[in-house]
């Protein structure tokens, strides 16, 4: 009998039924990936948005400066983290599927937002009031 794998998220039994493959380059090999689809059509639908609550509402100043580091986040990885290896392609309920994350803005508004985060990162100092700030620049995107 084959090991049994659980999702590294929600800790189900990854089986037929639930399981997500990835490809992180084109005719590359599938690989099974470590999370169920339940968790993965999670991902895809809030990761993006966990991003703009991360930066908008930080834990605190170290954090804060790794999410802006990471840049906006355009597709799910490999372990899910923000600095990571990116999916290229996923697979499940029988197709295809990109894995790029859910977001509210248009291309063109994405492309500008991550190059105001870039440049926001570029210019970060901890004497100006950057909370502030981030909240200013989230606004003009309606986030
Ligand atoms: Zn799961």
């Amino acid at each position: 009998m084959a090991k049994e794998i659980n999702c590294l998220c929600c800790y189900d039994i990854i089986n037929d039924e639930n399981v997500v493959k990835y490809m992180i380059f084109d005719d590359d090999k599938w690989q099974n990936y470590d999370y169920c689809l339940s968790c993965v059509k999670y991902l895809l639908e809030h990761k993006w948005y966990d991003y703009i609550k991360g930066i908008k509402y930080p834990d605190c100043e170290k954090n804060f400066k790794y999410l802006l580091e990471c840049g906006l986040p355009k597709y799910l990885t490999v372990d899910t983290k923000y600095h990571s290896i990116v999916i290229k392609k996923l697979y499940y309920e029988n197709s295809e599927k990109t894995s790029n994350l859910i977001t509210s803005l248009s291309i063109i508004e994405f492309e500008n937002l991550k190059k105001d985060i870039f440049e926001f990162y570029t210019n970060f100092s901890g004497i100006t009031d950057y909370l502030f700030n981030i909240k200013i620049l989230l606004q003009k995107y309606n986030l």
